[in-house]
């Protein structure tokens, strides 16, 4: 029977297999490796037996049942899908239903690209739990914070590298970021000027800075770095007025991720300094 353990029990269990096996320097994760293994491990008589890549139009990636007449289950990701980091998190979020939620959730799992990176609260729990779990796995937040501390305030390439070490997509490491900095800063990804969704640090959201995209259009300000063709200086960052994305200056760094077709920029706002509260778990 499947012990009941949430996301972040399940990741801390299977780091722990980690550090004992690997020591604590064993990053990126071979996802594949570590599915296989410990669900062989955990589970003889209901593995995953097979990681494929396969023509999923529409989809990142699923967990679907062997065959009939044979046991176990398989993971099959996205062929077309090009970026290793967004490989590695899909296959960690379907490691994840398999531990989380195959006894208990439905028959098999199909998973959106929006399905993996939504890690709000509010989002579809099973989703969400299969983030928590993946975000959790490959990149543990104690290592995460020994890269870029509580108090740290990060350029692009400082993000970039903690991607690099992780093996996963800039905007995961920037999520995993986000959610545990104690900075105010503020996430936004951003496509021919206007703002698709944006994540606030706990800091920002007491300060009032953030964006409500679910209901609403919102323009990428006419003055930010975001709509304009990006270069160098602008990885490390530049100071805008109290005009253009909120009614203090803010410092915006931004990057172009051609995989995306996305501006991801990174606001940090006011005077951006360590306000002194660390936040609890890293993870909303
Ligand atoms: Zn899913």
């Amino acid at each position: 029977m499947t012990e009941p353990l949430s996301p972040h029990r399940w990741a801390f269990r299977l780091t722990h297999i980690l550090n004992q096996a690997l020591g604590i320097d064993h990053f990126p994760i071979d996802v594949k490796a570590i599915a296989r293994d410990i669900s062989k491990s955990l589970y003889p008589n209901d593995p995953i037996s097979a990681i494929m890549a396969e023509s999923l139009p529409g989809f990142e990636g699923a967990l679907v049942r062997a065959p009939s007449g044979q046991t176990g289950w398989g993971i099959v990701y996205n062929k077309d899908v090009r970026s290793t980091g967004r490989i590695n998190f899909t296959l960690a979020h379907e490691f994840g239903h398999y531990l989380i939620h195959r006894i208990d959730g439905p028959p098999e799992f199909h998973c959106t690209k929006r399905d993996t990176y939504r890690w709000d609260s509010g989002y579809a729990q099973i989703e969400r739990e299969a983030n928590e779990f993946a975000a959790n796995l490959l990149m543990p937040l104690d290592d995460f914070r020994r890269q870029l501390p509580d108090s740290a305030i990060p350029t692009v390439d400082h993000i970039s590298s903690c991607a690099e070490r992780y093996g996963v997509s800039f905007m995961a490491a920037c999520l995993r970021w986000i959610a545990y900095t104690a900075i105010p800063a503020v996430f936004v990804v951003s496509r021919d000027g206007f703002i698709l969704w944006a994540r606030s640090s706990k800091a920002a959201m007491r300060r009032r800075a953030y964006f409500k995209t679910a209901n609403q259009t919102i323009e990428v300000p006419s003055g930010a770095l975001a709509r304009r063709c990006l270069s160098e200086v602008e990885r490390i960052g530049v100071e805008l007025s109290n005009t253009v994305w909120f009614d203090r200056i803010c410092t915006e760094m931004a990057f172009s991720a051609d995989a995306y077709d996305y501006v991801f920029s990174i606001l940090l706002v006011g005077d951006a300094e360590f306000d002194g509260e660390c936040s609890d778990d890293g993870v909303r």
